[in-house]
């Protein structure tokens, strides 16, 4: 079985210690390839650098957080899209809303997200989406203002079934309902395994297999048998075996389909 981690940040600093070896495990635990989320401009230059280590296997996507707002200088979106021009680079993110930690500074995210989403058009990659409801879910949903957003301004017009992700997904029905609909698929990680998820099982269940990527967003959020441990790409097994029991699918069937996702979205090179 070969899978892909569609959502790794393994420039974290969690990894310094042991990055290579961490590495090297998810390699031989059955990982094929590895997206590098890096949506810092602090981390662009590791992330290019971890990729040259990794040609091939490490991919990495480039943006600008939804929040860090300091980090729309003039200089910045430039080298983004220089970054996002280069032939290895698979996409855009993460990019989108977070009104969970803060919903005060939603204008700021707007001007961010505004600023990304004019690249996306520009340069034509797919984007890996994050948004996070606000704790009143009916008053504050960053997916219902995301996917109006998109639907609004997002140009990206390609022959692609899929053309972006809502990673970590979090939201209910209806969020991913919207999501689906503008042709974007739903990252599914280790929350998937945590007790209390039911709504979202049964969301991963109703959305389809053939609509689903993997990933982990380590170092966070680890499956439930390692919570509060720090999280690595060897677990996407893990999160496979858990949706295979829920889905009554083999693991097998969810490495094929899930890595044929990806490989689609990311127009990653093939074996
Ligand atoms: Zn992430």
């Amino acid at each position: 079985m070969k899978f892909i981690e569609t959502h790794a940040h393994l420039c974290d600093k969690a990894f310094d210690k042991d990055r290579d070896e961490i590495i090297d495990k998810s390699f031989s635990s059955g990982i094929e390839k590895i997206i590098e989320i890096s949506c810092s401009a602090k981390d662009w230059q590791s992330a290019l650098e971890l990729r040259e280590k990794y040609k091939n296997k490490i991919f990495p996507v480039f943006g600008i957080y939804p929040g860090y707002i300091e980090e729309l200088t003039a200089g910045n979106p430039l080298e983004l899209q220089d970054n996002l021009k280069k032939d290895f680079c698979a996409g855009l993110g993460e990019i989108g809303l977070d009104y969970y930690w803060d919903n005060s500074k939603k204008k700021e995210q707007f001007q961010i997200l505004d600023s990304m989403i004019d690249i996306s058009n520009n340069i034509g990659k797919i984007c890996v989406f994050h948004a996070r409801n606000g704790k009143d879910e009916k008053n504050d949903s960053a997916y219902m203002d995301l996917t109006a957003k998109l639907k609004d301004d997002w140009n990206f017009d390609n022959k692609k079934r899929s053309r972006g992700i809502l990673h970590c997904f979090s939201g209910n029905w209806e969020d991913a309902k919207a999501g689906l609909d503008l042709g974007l698929l739903i990252g599914v990680n280790g929350t998937f395994t945590y007790k209390k998820n039911h709504e979202l099982r049964e969301i991963i269940k109703k959305a389809g297999l053939e609509n689903i990527v993997l990933e982990t967003d380590c170092p966070y959020l680890p499956p439930q048998a390692i919570r509060g441990k720090r999280n690595d790409p060897s677990q996407i097994p893990v999160i496979a075996q858990a949706m295979s029991e829920y889905l009554n699918a083999k693991p097998e069937y969810i490495a094929d389909i899930t890595s044929a996702n990806a490989n689609e979205l990311f127009s990653l090179p093939g074996e």
